[in-house]
């Protein structure tokens, strides 16, 4: 029997990370997932059960990812898809934004992409063979006001995949982002029904995305059928932005 694919998955408690979860159980995989709490990492325990991987990892923090991802990387040496899913927002007006709320937005959702790709790529390497799939957002490509840190943090990210694109393009690695519009999960609960009439207006088929759109891409992604894709930002996004 062939032995299962790895996966390594980070914020699998999230709106989008649970339905990339399902999406990779439902095919089969082995699932190595992440949290920053303790307290979530045991429900997602509870659900997925005890053929999977999970590691407390605090993505704000470099320390903490440099100590997990190395025990990682030398558990799980044939991990074939990285998903770099975990983000956080953090809004504020640029006059009001203090360096705090800068740093933890730029640290969780682009450093730790610097320190997670490094740890895994050397195995994929070796193994000559491997998927890597960043979520950016809409936002990256059209900026947002009250959003400096965020958009930063999103933008930055796909001139980052696209460099490690041509850098493992030889290798049989792709590496590619993926762009969601507005899709319904927590992150998207907290806007105000006004902000929601006016990112409606924006959005030509009318509707907010669900978790499973972005993920049917994530798992195209990561299978032989997306091979000659690399280096791109692919947008899910119900039209906002067409380009
Ligand atoms: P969500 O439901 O709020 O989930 C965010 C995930 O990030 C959680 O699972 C959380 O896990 C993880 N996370 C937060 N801080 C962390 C930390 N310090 N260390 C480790 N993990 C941390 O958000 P979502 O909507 O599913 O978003 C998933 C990705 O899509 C994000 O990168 C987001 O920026 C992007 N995106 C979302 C939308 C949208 O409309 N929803 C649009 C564009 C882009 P724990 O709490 O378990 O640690």
């Amino acid at each position: 029997m062939k032995p299962k694919k790895k996966v390594f998955i980070t914020g699998a408690s999230g709106g989008i990370g649970s339905s990339i979860c399902d999406i990779f159980l439902s095919k089969g995989y082995e699932l190595i997932i992440t949290s920053s709490s303790s307290a979530k990492l045991q429900l997602l325990k509870e659900k997925y059960g005890n053929n999977n991987y999970y590691f407390d990892l605090d993505l704000s923090d470099s320390k903490s990812i440099i100590e997990c991802m190395t025990k990682i990387s030398y558990e799980h040496k044939d991990i074939s898809v990285i998903i770099n899913n975990a983000g956080i927002t953090e809004d504020n007006l640029i006059l009001r934004m203090k360096p705090e709320q800068w740093e933890s937005v730029i640290n969780t959702n682009l450093n730790s992409n610097y320190y997670i790709i490094k740890s895994l790529l050397p195995n994929m390497i070796a193994n000559r063979y491997g998927k890597i799939i960043g979520i950016s957002s809409v936002v990256a490509t059209t900026g947002n006001p009250g959003q400096s840190n965020y958009v930063s943090s999103k933008s930055g990210l796909i001139g980052f995949y696209k460099s490690i694109a041509h850098e493992v393009a030889k290798r049989n690695i792709n590496v590619n982002v993926i762009s969601p519009g507005f899709i319904e999960t927590k992150m998207t609960d907290s806007l105000n029904e006004k902000q929601k009439d006016d990112i409606m207006k924006k959005i030509p088929m009318q509707k907010l995305g669900k978790p499973i759109d972005v993920a049917n891409l994530v798992y195209f992604l990561s299978t032989d059928q997306s091979s000659y894709i690399t280096g791109q930002n692919l947008n899910v996004n119900g039209g906002m932005l067409m380009f």
